[in-house]
């Protein structure tokens, strides 16, 4: 069997994100439920029809490349779920519950950032201009639920947090 090269590569990729992805679209209505602030709330909702967007982009990627979306576990989304979980678990105050949960989000996108980053320069390099811009389109969003999540915290989120709950605990 001839040794597997950049197509396997992005291929492989695009799996990984798929799966991510479809774990996301689980998880993101448990944690909208354990936050406390509405406009987090609100923000996790948005970013989780965003996801199920997202998923329908890779399954258009999967058809321009005869492939399919299956045979990849993301062990780090699992893991960076597992921590959102975590959070509830804290006993934190509900201001400071919010300031934890989108430190952890934020995580997600941050490592979401990167694989899509990493596909869309793949994609550049195979020549697949049309898959490129199907991923910049979900790069974008991706980094723009970032910010979002930036501005709750800085404008609102963290401020409250801090007025409440022990120092230490
Ligand atoms: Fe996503
Ligand atoms: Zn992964
Ligand atoms: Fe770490
Ligand atoms: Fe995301």
């Amino acid at each position: 069997m001839d040794a597997k090269g950049l197509h396997a590569v992005f291929a492989d990729q695009l799996k990984d994100l798929y799966n991510a992805e479809s774990q996301l679209v689980k998880a993101l209505p448990k944690l909208r439920d354990s936050a406390d602030n509405s406009d987090l709330k609100d923000a996790i909702s948005r970013h989780l029809e965003q996801t199920k967007h997202q998923i329908i982009r890779l399954e258009q990627l999967f058809e321009r490349l005869d492939e399919k979306p299956t045979g990849q576990e993301c062990f780090a989304m699992k893991g960076l779920i597992q921590e959102a979980y975590d959070v509830g678990r804290k006993h934190y105050a509900p201001p400071a519950l919010d300031a934890a949960l989108i430190a952890v989000l934020q995580r997600i996108e941050h490592y979401e950032v990167a694989g899509y980053g990493t596909a869309r320069s793949f994609a550049k390099h195979l020549g697949d201009e049309e898959s490129a811009n199907l991923l910049q389109q979900t790069l974008s969003e991706e980094a723009q639920a970032d910010r979002v999540l930036s501005e709750l915290a800085e404008n609102e989120i963290n401020s409250r947090a801090i007025e409440t709950g022990a120092a230490a605990g």
